[in-house]
């Protein structure tokens, strides 16, 4: 079905353009324009007025774990071994194939109100297998979210025993689900994900990249997170730091996306951006477990692609993408004492098409060709204005002034997944008592 949306304004190309349309056809964006010529070629299309509406890309999110929505408020302002202990570590082994789910609907609803069409899960509850993993697909399909799930395989046997497999089961877990979704589902995509250089083996992480390699697929890792971690592998790795580390395994290549990066020297982020690699930069949570601060600068100086993620939320402990811009620009700017060394246009590129070319997905932009991926922002929020004749207000103010008030509509793959604010696929109420009861089951226990 053709469908032109008529919003108040269009952000294509690094611009608005007033009186712009975008025509549809299914979950793909056939044609941007002007709205009058668009509806003289295609009088049969469906008019959509998004009115006073703001169109822009669906956000990225490149970094979460949907199942720590539901430990959000646990264990905060403790040092991070504790933080992970009391938080993490007390309750994943308690996770019921229910609470799995219940936990990501909760995430992707929630993160989808704030206008996240793509999250990317770095999903380790792998209890009950690759049953876990169809969970969270089942999850994401009802809130109508698409779904990236990088697949983490994890050998470290002090972690709590849902997370643990040998390479061997990880390998053949990621390969079955692989075959199952990718090229075959447009909402899902599998990729595999050894966890860090603390969890996964170098086997490990070196099957991984075999595994990204083989499917055409990227891979993510966490990395250089905590200082101490870098520490600790270097008494392991013979002085070696972390990305030194993986370049021994033969891993940094374009298909690497490190989550985090907060302790790489300099020599390190330059063979990332030589070696064509990927940064998932989770600015709020480096902050909230005290992590310490990624040099953004010399990323961007040497041409690494940064998508931006929220991480788990009870490490965050919101859920937005739009959020993420705001933090990763303010926090660069504080760091360095230079308000030019990161821009809006930077931050905003980061949360949409930069986290699409990390993924490999035609998401992030409204060009033709890109999906149906679109969020609608109001003018008429207190959060939005001023806007001037210019325009030149609008970009800035959704960066830095925006509240998620503003949100009104959000579309995924050509289908409205929110309208006036509110989740279509999920009713609000029927996710809360959800929350509530699994909060109950766990603390029963
Ligand atoms: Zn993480």
């Amino acid at each position: 079905m053709k469908r032109l949306i008529m919003p108040q304004f269009v952000y294509t190309g690094g611009t608005f353009f007033k009186e712009y349309a975008v025509l549809t056809e299914d979950d793909r964006i056939e044609e941007v324009g002007p709205a009058g010529t668009l509806k003289t070629q295609y009088p049969d299309a469906v008019d959509d007025y998004w009115e006073n509406l703001i169109l822009v890309p669906g956000t990225v999110n490149i970094h979460n774990h949907c199942f720590q929505s539901l430990l959000r408020g646990i264990a905060c302002d403790r040092p991070f071994l504790e933080w992970r202990d009391k938080a993490l570590y007390a309750y994943s082994n308690k996770f019921t194939r229910d609470h799995i789910y219940q936990g990501a609907v909760f995430a992707f609803s929630e993160m989808m109100r704030h206008g996240v069409t793509t999250v990317c899960d770095f999903f380790y509850l792998h209890h009950f297998g690759v049953e876990s993993d169809e969970i969270i697909i089942q999850a994401a399909k009802d809130v109508g979210i698409r779904l990236v799930i990088a697949r983490t395989m994890y050998d470290w046997t002090g972690a709590p025993k849902g997370y643990v497999e040998t390479v061997a089961q990880a390998v053949d877990n990621v390969r079955a689900i692989q075959k199952k979704y990718n090229g075959k589902d447009d909402m899902v995509r599998i990729i595999p994900a050894p966890h860090s250089l603390h969890a996964a083996s170098p086997e490990m992480i070196q099957a991984g990249h075999e595994l990204a390699k083989e499917a055409g697929t990227g891979f993510h890792i966490h990395i250089a997170e905590e200082k101490f971690q870098v520490e600790d592998a270097k008494k392991r790795f013979g002085g070696l730091t972390h990305l030194e580390i993986l370049d021994s395994l033969g891993v940094v290549d374009e298909t690497l996306t490190i989550v985090h990066g907060v302790w790489l020297k300099k020599s390190e982020i330059e063979m990332l951006g030589a070696r064509k690699g990927n940064l998932a930069y989770c600015p709020s949570s480096n902050m909230f477990l005290a992590d310490g601060i990624t040099d953004l600068p010399a990323m961007l100086k040497n041409h690494v692609t940064i998508g931006l993620g929220s991480d788990g939320a009870c490490s965050n402990n919101r859920n937005s993408v739009f959020e993420e811009m705001r933090m990763a620009a303010l926090l660069q700017k504080a760091n360095t004492c230079d308000a030019m060394c990161v821009n809006y246009m930077d931050v905003f590129s980061m949360g949409t098409e930069n986290g699409g070319r990390i993924l490999s997905l035609p998401i992030g932009k409204i060009e033709k060709g890109y999906k149906a991926d679109f969020v609608g922002i109001t003018t008429e929020d207190m959060s939005m204005q001023p806007v001037s004749a210019s325009l030149e207000q609008l970009l800035p103010n959704i960066v830095y002034s925006m509240q998620p008030s503003a949100i009104r509509k959000v579309m995924v793959n050509g289908k409205l997944t929110v309208n006036y604010g509110k989740n279509l696929t999920v009713t609000e109420e029927e996710v809360l008592d959800a929350v509530k009861r699994v909060m109950r089951e766990l603390e029963a226990e």
